[in-house]
């Protein structure tokens, strides 16, 4: 039984997000606080990144930045040293790529150590289900599941994370999230994958490692592809140095100056590459990586309707040199793409002709306005993670938006949160009872998205809960 003066909280999913923020909170032992994980999944710790089996699939983020502790950061190493796993192929040290399955079982382990060894002060509790609903009570909160069962706490956390849009396409469609085979993609099939992200890249890897031999076609709007990692000496920004609520064509500018060694501020930093003066390359890898402190304090800089312009006009340039590939993924897709198994695509998919078995597809190429023809056996959305939350099938986001307990971001990205993560309800005032983590949050926090940025927002999130008095709330 939790003592009187526990502090209990009750974190909705337990995904990566979710693991992270335990961890946060019982990390001091000498805390009294109780943490409940609602998952409804049989996979708690995993979520939808980690869940993969695929060894193909790679962390895109060295195993030096993966730790769950910031000020930890050999943390993953020491655990995979520990577990005989630093020895993979091309895993020599901790600025691998490793397959995002052994991180899975990290943070599977860092739920179960923690379950099993809570200092007396401390309990983690692990509860099987969904959850339907969050009741702000006088003494707290109600977290009511699907199978009717409630928990009560003093606050609750929503790290519900990624929701994978519908798939649009019924039988003709495949979900990037299902091994092809398992999703009835035969290996002769001509596949349509509609992204060229890094989700695409996953699973032009399944298909190629499922032995599959017909064409595939990627389409998107602009055509990128992510760009992939190389060793690159770190720059190291200052914060006067960064130009935060500029116009964005400014701040584009101002980044490819950088990127180009403030040489040749209008060359092009999406090819520059340079070396310093130790001999080491310098590129815009670096200054990117060097902006990852300051994205969101950038982000916040901008007025509403230049976020939307970054959005539309720069977010797949963004993405594509933030977001990057271990260059182990990298060689096999332009491999794939050398041999003319795999074509890229800049267009928009204009029509889908169902046809007895997959579909005729038509599209124009950008900049084109001719109609060309496609006959697909399957098409398989890969367009990125995270519907709009009035269009979520979350039980428990469609029920706190009907009450308006919650509301979408001025973006429409995510859940409007204050910059200490509590909601913020229909009406304008922030809860002090309910709060969310992790992408859900993108919209006031931009690249809450990945682990080195969501374990910071945990850890700011864990010690502000830690220093409150919930209890006099009651
Ligand atoms: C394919 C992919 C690869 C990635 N690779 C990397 C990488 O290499 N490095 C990196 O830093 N980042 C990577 N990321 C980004 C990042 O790690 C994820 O965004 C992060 O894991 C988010 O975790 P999460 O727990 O917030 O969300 P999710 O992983 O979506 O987990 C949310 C959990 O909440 C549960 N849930 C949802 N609703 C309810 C409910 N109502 N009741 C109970 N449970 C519920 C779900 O079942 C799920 O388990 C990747 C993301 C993806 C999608």
């Amino acid at each position: 039984m939790p003592a009187e003066d526990d502090r209990r909280v009750v974190i909705i999913g337990g995904g990566a997000t979710g693991v992270l923020l335990a961890c946060q909170l019982l990390r001091d032992p000498d805390h009294r606080v109780q943490v409940t994980i609602v998952e409804k999944s049989a996979n708690a710790g995993l979520g939808l990144a980690y869940s993969t089996r695929n060894p193909q699939h790679l962390l895109n983020v060295r195993v030096s930045n993966m730790s769950a502790f910031v000020d930890q950061p050999e943390h993953f190493w020491n655990w995979m040293t520990a577990h005989n796993l630093q020895t993979g192929p091309g895993c020599g040290d901790a600025f691998c790529f490793v397959p995002r399955e052994i991180y899975g079982r990290y943070l599977t382990s860092l739920l179960h150590s923690h379950r099993a060894e809570c200092s007396p002060r401390q309990a983690l509790h692990l509860v099987r289900g969904e959850c339907a609903s969050l009741l702000p009570t006088r003494r707290g909160i109600e977290v009511k599941l699907t199978d009717g069962s409630s928990h009560f706490a003093h606050i609750a956390v929503l790290a519900t994370g990624n929701e994978a849009p519908p798939d649009a396409h019924g039988p003709r469609g495949a979900s990037p999230w299902q091994e092809p085979r398992q999703a009835g993609v035969e290996p002769d099939d001509a596949v349509l994958i509609v992204g060229s992200g890094l989700t695409m890249v996953d699973y032009v890897l399944s298909l190629l490692q499922a032995g599959h031999r017909g064409p595939i076609t990627a389409i998107s709007r602009r055509g990128l592809l992510p760009r992939p990692h190389r060793s690159v000496t770190p720059l190291r920004l200052d914060a006067a140095d960064v130009p935060f609520g500029t116009e964005i064509s400014y701040f584009l500018r101002w980044l490819r100056g950088v990127a180009a060694g403030g040489v040749t501020p209008d060359q092009d930093w999406r090819s520059q590459d340079s070396h310093s003066q130790d001999g080491h390359l310098q590129d815009w890898r670096s200054v990117v990586d060097a902006l990852r402190p300051f994205t969101a304090e950038i982000w916040q800089s901008w007025p509403d309707p230049a976020k939307r312009r970054f959005l539309r006009h720069a977010r797949a340039f963004w993405d594509v040199h933030r977001h990057r590939t271990a260059p182990e993924v990298d060689a096999k897709l332009r491999a794939a793409i050398a041999a003319g198994q795999v074509n890229v695509i800049a267009g928009k998919v204009a029509t889908v002709a169902p046809q007895s078995r997959g579909a005729t597809v038509t599209f124009r190429r950008r900049g084109k306005t001719e109609s060309e023809t496609l006959r697909v056996a399957k098409i398989v959305t890969c367009a990125g993670v995270g519907v709009p939350l009035g269009d979520s099938a979350n039980p428990v986001l469609r029920n706190l938006l009907q009450h308006g307990l919650i509301r979408p971001d001025p973006i429409g990205i995510g859940l409007d949160v204050t910059a200490d993560c509590a909601v913020i309800a229909r009406a304008g005032q922030a809860s002090d009872r309910i709060f969310a983590v992790g992408p859900l949050t993108r919209g006031l926090f931009w690249e809450s998205i990945a682990i080195p940025d969501i374990r910071v927002q945990c850890a700011a999130l864990a010690q502000r809960t830690l220093a409150r008095s919930l209890i006099a709330a009651e």
